[in-house]
């Protein structure tokens, strides 16, 4: 821990103390207060995040700001709260950042309140592959077909509907183990490329792929890199990638609830074996796959 004279305030301090456990009131206020909670209590570089806002008024709307991302809630019954998604690049520096909360009240009154959350650093580990040499430096001859594809998954990602399409728990993409963790440093063939984006599941040719919340089908098409590939749009910059399938069951533009299948599992692209590659991408960002099927929303 830094020294107390680090802190700007005393009152600082005591929020940092609270967000230990992952919850925060303000000290001050009328006797109903600001609540906010966020899932998971220890947010990382990588991790998806799930805040959770009960206000001292009734709000028409409530919207967030955190690392810079402008977000939106929703409100629930269920909690008598209101939630919202949010995300932490992996490329988030350790430190207090601050959550800023506005809402209107009926009468057009503004409401707001900031909050200081603590990321930590996540300890990703490191792993080393063998694949097939084209696919570390790709033939000279699919450059052109590698860079178009580039261009059209630039702007798939960046179609996103305005409003939430998800709701409820995200749902395991496969009833299979885990084979591969986000965030690890991937040595291919020796040399040092990237961080896994994404997370693996262990599953043979042909088992079928769920979607892990409802949405639209913004692609699903093979790739070179990543075979054949369907994405998924649950709105308001949130996306789920399932990589290498050998078949497909959706196409691009189709409305998909939770649970339906996409496709068959596979080894297509840059695959060392058969698996689905299963990736969680919110505003540009790729984010930790298993924190999302993590979090607990509610249910309406
Ligand atoms: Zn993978």
């Amino acid at each position: 821990m830094r020294p107390m004279s680090f802190y700007r305030s005393k009152l600082e301090a005591i929020f940092l103390v609270a967000i230990l456990f992952g919850l925060t009131a303000p000290a001050q206020g009328p006797a109903k207060k600001w609540m906010t909670q966020w899932e998971p209590a220890k947010l990382v570089n990588g991790s998806p995040v799930l805040f959770r806002v009960t206000a001292p008024l009734q709000l028409e709307d409530l919207r967030g700001n955190f690392l810079g991302q402008e977000f939106s809630f929703r409100p629930s019954e269920a909690c008598r709260c209101w939630y919202g998604f949010a995300g932490v690049s992996l490329t988030t520096k350790p430190g207090a950042y601050t959550l800023r909360v506005e809402g209107k009240g009926p009468s057009g009154k503004e409401a707001a309140m900031s909050y200081l959350v603590r990321v930590s650093a996540a300890h990703y580990p490191t792993s080393a592959l063998k694949v097939a040499p084209g696919f570390v430096e790709p033939p000279k001859e699919t450059a052109p077909r590698i860079e178009e594809e580039q261009a059209e998954k630039k702007k798939v990602f960046s179609t996103s509907a305005p409003e939430a399409l998800w709701s409820g728990r995200f749902e395991p993409p496969a009833a299979a183990e885990v084979s591969g963790v986000f965030g690890s440093a991937r040595v291919f063939n020796g040399v040092k490329k990237s961080r896994h984006t994404g997370l693996d599941f262990r599953v043979t040719t042909g088992t079928p792929i769920v979607a892990a919340n409802s949405g639209t089908v913004i692609l699903a098409r093979p790739l070179y890199f990543e075979g054949n590939c369907v994405m998924i749009d649950h709105g308001q910059g949130l996306l789920t990638m399932y990589l290498h399938l050998s078949e497909f069951k959706v196409k691009e533009g189709e409305a998909v609830k939770r649970g339906q299948i996409l496709g068959l599992s596979g080894g297509t692209g840059r695959a060392t074996a058969p698996h689905l590659h299963f990736a969680v991408r919110w505003r540009g960002e790729y984010l930790d796959p298993r924190t999302l099927l993590e979090l607990h929303p509610p249910a309406k």
